[in-house]
């Protein structure tokens, strides 16, 4: 019976390129996942979108002389551009810019008035008297009280990495013109987050499928208590508050940011042919909702955003949220703003997608944070994806094309090691759908790798290229058992590297897409007429290690 799996993916601000820190982080397990499920035949929708509002754009925007839409609308093409070179399968990657959100968003709003769970409340805040207007958080320099740093930021110090109120800065001055500040009163709009503690904890404490450090925190942050937010902000730059007396003001980007999830299922149904099929992903109860997101995300996704659907009502609660932790870079904390960070749009200029989808598999930050190496790159793109992998495919396609006629030989009767072999083959398919369905993707695509090298001893005792010579009835019984685990492992890889799955389906003489063939056993017809190979995966020069990291820290 299939299932129908909901599957949101953290939303990127539209200020900057992708690293693979987020890549690693969210969207390649949530891709993976996503084709897992695919290919066994499961209804899927997968959804995101960039991150428009927000005052990272807003300073980007005035840093650059642009309006915040052109910067949005530049990295929107280019994460859709990525997305595509990457093969991160989105069914709709759309903005947070849409009319369509706007919708939404307001109709959350409106709603959660209407059952009392916003109210309305007067707070003192930052006021430039120079630019005439209320600052952000962002938008206040001072000196840190922590570690007396000059350029600290209002919301937080990036040189000692402590968070900040704006009131703690020393000599708060104004980013823009350097004035120093006042406060001022203003009256904002606040989500009732305490009317919710309770029915969080009891819900929360049902999630024993979560992963234990999710569980853990959001259990930790539940019992402190917490505390009501304010959700309306002095901003231009965002979606309109829908309430008389609020046109200056927006609704803030954390609040409105998470119900993408919600307006991007409705923008992909009216895409479509059915308009109210969001209804199924959202209102069904036998539909699970999994979120990918990165481990500085999860709050918002295992506390603030269940709130505000639980007093929304008639919406499905997350399933799961396997957050990842995080990735480093050649040892040290990813840091943009000191490019230290690999940024996709450079990596897929010189590569291929499938050499880092599956580092980042393998190596994938699931339990603890994981490090990127270029030597590691080379190392197991050669070692283990050229080596094991892509030699096993390719000296046995390339053998069995050219002393076969470039057919699937008809083999004799199987003896014990073929048989054994082809029984690991199947037990491996039922191995890696368990592990698929509790998220653990690192396990899954090892035990893949284990079949290959399985496969490889295999081929060595059998030795097919010289009991050709002496008995070519048994070496096209070797030659078929091993065509036919390579034919399991191209499903089975399929989620982690699909670009190379693809071409291994194509060159085994199948037709469409791996996708189409599903989640099981394919069995070669003999006689089926393959397609002549190439090289899979291309070895690398090991000079590129010292290469590319020269190129880390660089500013120009
Ligand atoms: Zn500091
Ligand atoms: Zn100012």
């Amino acid at each position: 019976m299939s299932e129908r799996i909901f599957i949101g993916v953290a939303w990127p601000y539209a200020n900057g390129s992708l690293h693979i820190g987020q890549i690693a982080g969210a969207y390649l397990p949530a891709d993976i996942f996503a084709r897992y499920h695919r290919i066994k035949g499961n209804e899927v929708v997968m959804v995101s979108g960039s991150d428009q509002h927000g005052t990272p754009i807003t300073i980007k925007a005035e840093q650059e002389g642009k309006t915040p839409e052109e910067i949005a609308d530049y990295y929107q093409r280019e994460f859709l551009d990525c997305w595509q070179k990457f093969g991160i399968s989105f069914d709709l990657f759309t903005s947070t810019g849409t009319p369509n959100h706007t919708e939404v968003t307001q109709d959350i709003f409106l709603k959660l008035l209407e059952k009392g769970y916003l109210y309305k409340n007067t707070v003192s805040q930052a006021y430039c008297p120079s630019c005439q207007r209320f600052l952000p958080d962002r938008y206040i320099e001072g000196t840190c009280p922590h570690c007396g740093d000059p350029k600290a930021r209002g919301d937080q110090c990036d040189a000692c990495g402590k968070p900040l109120n704006t009131a703690e800065v020393i000599d708060p001055r104004c980013r823009i013109c350097g004035t120093a500040p006042v406060f001022r009163d203003s009256e904002h709009f606040f989500l009732k987050l305490t009317a919710f503690t309770d029915k969080l904890l009891d819900w929360v404490r049902q999630q024993e499928h979560w992963r234990a450090n999710i569980l853990n925190f959001t259990l930790r942050y539940l019992e402190e208590g917490l505390i009501d937010r304010a959700i309306t902000r002095d901003i231009g730059w965002g979606i309109p508050v829908p309430v008389a007396g609020f046109e200056d003001k927006r609704i803030y980007v954390w609040f409105e940011a998470v119900i993408g999830y919600l307006s991007a299922t409705k923008e992909w149904a009216k895409s479509g042919s059915d308009g109210e099929k969001w209804r199924s992903f959202w209102q069904d109860d036998g539909t699970k909702s999994y979120y990918f997101i990165g481990k500085d995300n999860i709050a918002f996704h295992t506390i603030i955003w269940p709130a505000m659907l639980l007093g929304y009502g008639d919406l499905n609660l997350p399933h799961d949220i396997p957050a990842n932790e995080f990735l480093t870079i050649e040892g040290r904390k990813v840091s943009t703003s000191q490019n230290w960070a690999v940024w996709m749009p450079d990596y897929l200029e010189r590569y291929d997608p499938d050499p880092l989808r599956y580092l980042l598999s393998i190596n994938m930050p699931e339990t603890s944070d994981t490090d990127f190496s270029w030597r590691e790159f080379v190392r197991r793109n050669n070692d283990e994806l050229v080596a094991t992998y892509g030699n096993l495919v390719n000296r046995v396609l390339t053998f069995t094309y050219r002393n076969y006629d470039g057919c699937v030989p008809q083999p004799g009767e199987l003896d014990d090691q073929s048989r054994v072999l082809l029984k690991k083959a199947e037990d491996t398919l039922a191995k890696i759908d368990g592990l698929f369905y509790g998220c653990h993707f690192r396990e899954a695509i090892r035990t893949a790798m284990s079949l290959a090298q399985e496969t490889n001893r295999y081929l060595d005792d059998k030795a097919p290229w010289k009991a050709i010579k002496e008995d070519r009835q048994a070496a096209a019984t070797s030659l078929y058992a091993a065509l036919s685990v390579i034919s399991q492992l191209k499903t089975v890889l399929y989620p982690f590297l699909p670009f190379s799955s693809q071409k291994v389906h194509e060159y085994l003489g199948f037709e469409g897409k791996v996708e189409d063939y599903g989640w099981k056993r394919q069995d070669l017809p003999p006689g089926q007429k393959l397609l002549e190979p190439k090289p899979l995966f291309i070895k690398l020069d090991t000079a590129l290690v010292e290469e590319e990291t020269a190129r880390l820290g660089q500013t120009s």
